[in-house]
């Protein structure tokens, strides 16, 4: 395979600030895994919406790669649901776009639900392969909702099921997904490859966190909780402030903060009023924990492992979770993770051998695994160490190797398909 491909990312432009509105995961791995396949020969042009009026139109990208900011609807971020609205133009923009630059793509690769629309209208307009990946699912994340989580509109769950039924192949974090897509979705199994995601070893490690617990003014003898994503009620941070208040409550004299990094989601822009952050403000103050608890913002990805390394556990306490790259990041770098025994999570954080994980969304359950990682000190290095060891077998390079495989398969199927139909 020589590509191009056409990645389409029609509502979170992949370059843009990660940990805040709906640049998360999703925007790391199109980054990661554009930059390695084209590494490997496989150049990918990437098709995002224009939501800054600023945006140049084109921007080249290292090893033949670049990205495209397509006009449809206003350019300024919008809501997911009114930008459903905007993808016949947002697919007429890219094809129009491929005309004029005189691409032909071999493949066409849509991330989430608003991407697929358009990405099985330009498989069929260029008579190349459409694969997919949902990074979320709207089926699952209403079956698993927190109280106060928005519900997922019905037009998204009609796009998913479209795309189940039509798509040449899905791509799926986990085999975790596979079942959920089977189940809630229908999906055949044989048309879902399971490609994990992946995590930068060589960012990702344990480094000197000396540095930043100056700049944080936290003394050595204060532990650490760290949460890191972005703010939505399906994320479950409530649960962990709350897991913070008991742990304090019997030990007011505990040396212990939290810090919360990234910033409200579009969900947790609208879930409640004032947003999820002013949201989580007002019950740590309600909690009485306000003094231990520090709401720092989006954090440059590039920073993050020193935040990882500071950190005595860094909790993962999500609702649903298709994967949760914050838990193989934090592992990476030789932090224990406590996370919620959901999705994704119950692959790549090992009970009792890298942390906990905790059924319920119970947070004296979280205290409790809390509390037994910062009180023994061997046991913390121990988890920690395991934690890398588990990491160190999920690379972006394996992703790139695996991707590439499907792609290949995905293609030599087609293509022979094609041949049978035509005879
Ligand atoms: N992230 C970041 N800065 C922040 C908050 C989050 O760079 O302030 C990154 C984080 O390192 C991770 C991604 O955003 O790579 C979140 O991915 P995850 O799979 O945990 O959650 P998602 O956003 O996909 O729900």
């Amino acid at each position: 395979m020589r590509g191009p491909i056409a990645v389409i990312s029609a509502h979170a432009c992949p370059f843009s600030e990660v940990g805040g509105a709906e640049n998360g995961g999703m925007s790391v791995y199109i980054r990661e895994v554009t930059a390695r396949l084209a590494a490997r020969g496989v150049p990918s042009v990437i098709y995002t919406r224009k939501e800054d009026a600023g945006a140049p139109g084109h921007v080249d990208l290292p090893e033949g790669c670049s990205l495209v900011h397509v006009q449809a609807g206003p350019s300024q971020p919008l809501d997911k649901d009114a930008l459903f609205y905007h993808m016949p133009e947002f697919y007429r923009e890219v094809a129009r776009h491929a005309r004029a630059s005189d691409t032909s793509f071999e493949l066409v690769q849509s991330h989430y639900w608003l991407s697929a629309w358009a990405g099985r209208r330009l498989g069929r307009l260029w008579g190349v392969p459409w694969v997919h990946m949902a990074h979320t699912q709207a089926r699952v994340k209403d079956r698993d909702r927190p109280p106060g989580a928005a519900r997922e509109a019905d037009h998204r769950i009609a796009v998913e099921l479209e795309t189940v039924r039509n798509c040449n192949r899905v791509l799926a974090s986990t085999a975790a997904e596979v079942e959920d897509l089977a189940f809630m979705y229908g999906a055949e199994r044989d048309c879902v490859s399971v490609v994990a995601p992946g995590v930068d070893l060589e960012r990702f490690r344990p480094v000197d966190a000396g540095p930043l617990r100056a700049e944080l003014g936290i003394d050595a003898g204060e532990q650490v909780l760290l949460f890191t994503g972005r703010l939505e009620r399906l994320k479950g941070v409530e649960t962990l402030l709350r897991a913070l208040a008991a742990i304090v409550a019997g030990e007011p004299g505990r040396r212990l903060r939290l810090l919360v990094l990234g910033e409200d989601s579009g969900n947790g822009a609208h879930e409640s009023e004032g947003g999820e952050r002013a949201r989580l403000a007002a019950l740590a103050a309600e909690l009485g924990i306000d003094g231990r608890v520090d709401f720092l913002g989006k954090v440059a990805h590039d920073r993050l492992p020193a935040f990882y390394s500071l950190a005595d556990v860094c909790a993962v306490p999500s609702y649903s979770e298709s994967f949760g790259l914050v838990a193989l990041e934090a592992q990476a770098c030789g932090t224990p993770v406590v996370a919620s025994r959901v999705g994704g999570l119950r692959q790549i954080v090992l009970d009792n051998i890298t942390g906990y994980t905790i059924p319920d969304h119970d947070p004296a359950a979280y205290a409790a695994s809390i509390r037994r990682i910062l009180d023994d000190g061997e046991l913390r290095a121990t988890l920690g160490a395991a934690g890398r060891r588990l990491a160190e077998s999920y690379s972006w390079d394996a992703t790139a190797d695996r991707l590439l495989a499907v792609y290949e398969d995905t293609r030599e199927y087609y293509d022979q398909a094609s041949e049978s139909l035509l005879g």
